[in-house]
């Protein structure tokens, strides 16, 4: 590969990953980045003695690559990348050329929502069998990194649509699709069907002998199946039993129909609550056991789960009142599951970054659970345009501790606090992490 120049754009976790891996591979290397490079991340680069360069980009240099590996961050409407198509450089994702470089069997996890939760347990579940199982994607240490110094026999990758935007000739083994709501859509012209031919892309070069897990009652996944009509064994799930459905729930107990038997499991004996992860569990019982993990294995994998911050996550009841995190919804349907899925009354805290958001989605369940809403936002106009003259007691609030203290004021015993924004948390947080977090220790002090 002597000669040969790999330009990675963009110095974070994926970024770095692949500069690793195209030198471990013998190629040369260049990275390059529009912003700053975080610390940890530039020591890296050093350590290895790749070249890079930062807060902006030397574009005959980057012109000059034989191929470009892109991080998911980075749009192709960034001025650079239209030089780079004049250019002619095949631009690929992490995901591609990392894929290049291992034999390991891949499950692949994508949709609008339920990714990490899902990625995280069907990894868990393939731990916990003892298999050499390596988790990556959109989640923890890059798969380039991990390509270039681990070795694993499996990997469970979340596929964002913006890593599934720039892979060719990757093939999942297993590839599990779990909805396509709208999302993101700024990054897409507001054209949902761009958004999902990326998220397609996972079936592409799938096999008869490969595996397509996806949920029976998404209608867009539905219709694109019907379109694409792809030559790979389908394994629809869903919430009730249907012609074809392999794994769906009856009685109250989580059903798996495999050739030779039934699995089953009492719906109530499931770690996550919810009826979105009643349908994440689900997916991943289908990939346990089409890997052939024991029902005893399963069963106790699928009861102990820990679950994934910020999701859902239990945070403290205080006075009576529950207070729950669930930060990682960014976006309207997350929201919808976590109210569908709440028993007591609710004090909703929402509000942050809109990404193009349709209120209406939530209304009814709103109207019926919701004591109080309380807007967190540097710009609440479009949630009071919407909400006002509909919910009885409507606040805002400038930070997280004016919102958690409204909450506390007007939630009453029995009822539940949950923070389930809709919206990126941009405006007035780092990222949806230091939001939950300080939702976390706002709590903790009252
Ligand atoms: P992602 O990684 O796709 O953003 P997460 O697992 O982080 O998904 O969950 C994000 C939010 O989406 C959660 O807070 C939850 O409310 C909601 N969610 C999780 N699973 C599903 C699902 N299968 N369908 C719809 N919403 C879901």
């Amino acid at each position: 590969m002597k000669g040969k120049l790999i330009v990675v754009l963009g110095g974070g976790e994926s970024g770095v990953g692949s500069a690793i891996l195209a030198q471990k591979q013998g190629f040369d290397v260049f990275l390059s980045d529009s912003g700053s490079i975080g610390e940890v991340y530039r020591e890296t680069l050093n350590a290895y003695g790749i070249e890079f360069e930062e807060n902006g980009h030397t574009e005959e240099r980057v012109l000059r690559a034989d191929e470009i590996v892109k991080s998911p961050g980075i749009p192709d409407t960034a001025p650079l990348m239209w030089k780079v198509r004049d250019a002619s450089i095949h631009v690929i994702s992490e995901i591609e050329f990392a894929g290049r470089y291992t034999d390991a069997k891949m499950i692949c996890i994508t949709g609008s929502n339920g990714k990490t939760t899902t990625t995280s347990l069907i990894y868990h579940i393939l731990q916990s069998a003892g298999l050499n199982v390596g988790l990556a994607g959109n989640i923890g240490k890059s798969f380039a990194r991990q390509v270039a110094e681990e070795h694993y026999d499996y990997y469970v990758l979340e596929l964002s649509s913006f890593q599934l935007e720039g892979v060719y000739d990757f093939r999942a083994d297993i590839a599990v699709l779990l909805n396509i709501t709208p999302d993101h859509l700024d990054r897409y012209d507001h054209d949902m069907q761009h958004y999902v031919d990326a998220k397609m892309r996972i079936i592409r070069n799938q096999r008869m002998q490969d595996a397509f897990i996806y949920w029976i009652d998404d209608p867009v996944v539905n219709r694109e199946i019907e379109k694409l009509r792809p030559g790979v064994t389908l394994y629809p799930f869903g919430e009730q039993k249907m012609k074809n459905t392999i794994a769906y729930t009856e009685n109250g107990k989580l059903i798996i129909q495999t050739k030779e038997r039934e699995f089953t499991m009492e719906l109530e004996l499931l770690a996550l609550e919810g009826l979105h992860n009643v349908y994440n569990s689900l997916a991943s019982g289908i990939v346990a056991k089409l890997m052939d993990i024991s029902d005893e294995q399963l069963r106790t994998s699928l009861s102990d789960f820990k679950g994934v911050p910020h999701r859902l996550e239990k945070v403290a009841t205080i006075r009576g009142v529950q207070y729950i995190n669930d930060s990682k919804a960014t976006n309207v349907n997350s929201c919808w599951y976590a109210l569908q899925s709440m028993r007591a009354k609710t004090v909703l805290i929402l509000g942050g970054t809109d990404k193009g958001n349709d209120y209406s989605e939530i209304e009814d369940l709103v109207r019926s659970k919701a004591r109080a809403l309380i807007f967190l936002g540097k710009d609440n106009s479009k949630l009071h345009a919407f909400f006002d003259g509909k919910i009885p007691l409507i606040r805002e609030a400038g930070s997280m501790k004016e919102a958690v203290d409204t909450a506390y004021q007007l939630a009453e015993k029995g009822d539940a606090v949950l923070l389930s924004p809709c919206c990126a948390s941009f405006d007035l947080f780092k990222n949806y992490e230091d939001r939950g977090d300080q939702f976390k220790e706002c709590v903790r002090r009252l």
